[in-house]
């Protein structure tokens, strides 16, 4: 879409739909101006759509998510593109070529009507990506009980998802993996399955380029004095957000997963990764403190005589009401607070043993845990150095987009017309995200004005 007048493009490409990039995005296209959102994910919404609630007002995250995904889903000035990919980018500001390749989802998107026939029809259950690869104890019709995983071969991210349109995992399907089974498309009321569709390409002219990829947690099978994600009780706190959360796999009743028990001492362990500069990443993930006092809250509001102990470092609530948060959580919610650092996890019976050192007393601390939720590192999202090679972006050694100047220009690259927003700078929270959407968008709207007004989409 080429402005007449001097040939540059009043398109806005933003990469990542989550909630900084679906905040640059409408922004953008309330002012006027055209907006192609490409997401990898099959919806949008990024990681705000897995939590439980979010810290310090205890908002419901999805309640306060859905009227955003929904504003993007339906704006007629937002070309979205979700299950996708950037293939190649190439050009200069005002002026860049975009190569976009829509995944197949094996789905005809434009046939479905999201019924979730298909879904409940598939007969595999597996651990998906959203939740985590959570697998939760089912007791199977021979008495056993197995650990089984949450989705289905054929899946919607949510209930709440935008788009609410499935896609296939062929790693799990039957039918792609022993060429039987096409139950989903028996039950597909209006014939939507499709196993040979192909990926498709779009190609895209725009002006300006917001980053809005985020971030992704550590992996917990890299960290072996933690289990090393071979102990079922042992989770990360993405996946603790789903087991609190409504919508999550157990409907926020709290169960954990090796026997389906209302686990009754759960303990968090911060600066899993973090700040530990020899085995982990030097940076202080920033959020973790928040987040795991909020989940401990939570689950004392379901649990009403567990325990919950937070491991800890030290505290960094650096936000607005943030102290007060994690005041509350001691006082009210009696969570208990122990400073140290956590040497030991390991499996005793149907126990986690946590062995650490409470540095304040100077007094080695032993807990029996029934469950145990780790805070990881969190880390650039997988595609940035990717991202980064295609538009000559800079990443600092960690992956991180490296801004123009940290100080005056941190929403800026040294890539004219390219912009970041989001916590693929780095951690942050869900009000700094949303701000850095308006902030980025603030910035490309400047760039836009330059070569004139919005364009009449009628005249495009
Ligand atoms: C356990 C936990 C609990 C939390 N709880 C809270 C809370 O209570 N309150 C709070 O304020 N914050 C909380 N946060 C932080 C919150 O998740 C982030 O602040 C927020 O998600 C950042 O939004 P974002 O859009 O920058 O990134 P993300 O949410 O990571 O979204 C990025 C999006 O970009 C997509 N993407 C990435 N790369 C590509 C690519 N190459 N191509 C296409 N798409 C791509 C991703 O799929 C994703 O959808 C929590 C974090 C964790 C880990």
């Amino acid at each position: 879409m080429a402005d007449a007048e001097n040939g540059y493009s009043k398109q806005v490409l933003i990469v990542g739909a989550g909630i900084a990039g679906m905040q640059a995005a409408l922004d953008i296209a309330n002012s006027g101006y055209q907006v192609v959102l490409v997401e990898q994910w099959p919806s949008i919404g990024g990681h705000m759509h897995q939590l439980s609630e979010t810290f310090p007002t205890l908002d419901c995250a999805q309640c306060i998510l859905t009227p955003r995904t929904v504003d993007v889903g339906r704006h007629e000035r937002i070309a979205l593109y979700t299950y996708s990919e950037i293939e190649e980018i190439s050009g200069t500001v005002g002026d860049f070529r975009v190569r976009i390749r829509r995944k197949p989802a094996y789905v005809n998107w434009d046939l479905c009507t999201a019924c979730g026939a298909c879904t409940e029809a598939c007969p595999q259950a597996i651990p998906v990506a959203f939740d985590r690869e959570l697998e939760l104890a089912k007791v199977m019709a021979s008495g056993k009980v197995r650990l089984v995983g949450t989705g289905k071969a054929i899946y919607t991210l949510s209930p709440q998802a935008v788009p609410k349109k499935p896609v296939i995992d062929v790693r799990y399907c039957t039918y792609f993996q022993k060429g039987k089974c096409r139950l989903c498309e028996k039950v597909c009321p209006v014939g939507a399955i499709d196993y040979e569709q192909q990926p498709k390409w779009i190609e895209e002219r725009v002006g300006a380029i917001i980053l809005a990829t985020g971030y992704e947690l550590y992996p917990l099978e890299k960290l072996g004095e933690y289990g090393a994600g071979q102990i079922p009780d042992v989770i990360d706190a993405l996946a603790m957000e789903r087991l609190l959360s409504a919508s999550g796999p157990t409907a926020g009743v709290m169960r954990r997963p090796s026997d389906g028990k209302e686990p009754k001492e759960v303990v968090w362990i911060q600066c899993a990764g973090s700040r530990d500069p020899e085995q982990g990443m030097p940076y202080c993930s920033k959020i973790c403190c928040m987040y795991s006092a909020k989940q401990a809250m939570l689950y004392k509001h379901k649990v009403h005589d567990g325990q919950a102990y937070i491991f800890y470092i030290d505290i960094r609530s650096a936000g607005k009401r943030y102290e007060e948060f994690i005041q509350r959580a001691m006082e009210e919610d009696r969570v208990l607070f122990v400073r140290g650092k956590v040497s030991k996890v390991f499996r005793e019976g149907d126990k986690v043993m946590v062995w650490g050192v409470d540095t304040l007393t100077g007094l080695p601390v032993e807990v029996a845990a029934d469950l145990v939720v780790i805070s990881p590192a969190m880390i650039p999202s997988e595609g940035t150095r990717k991202l980064a090679t295609m538009l000559g972006v800079e990443v600092d050694e960690f992956g991180w987009w490296t801004e123009r100047d940290g100080n005056l220009a941190p929403l800026e690259t040294k890539q004219p017309g390219v912009f970041l927003a989001g916590a693929g700078i780095g951690p942050k929270d869900i009000p700094e995200a949303v701000s850095q959407g308006s902030g980025a968008a603030g910035k490309v709207l400047s760039l836009l004005s330059r070569w004139g007004g919005p364009s009449d989409p009628a005249s495009e």
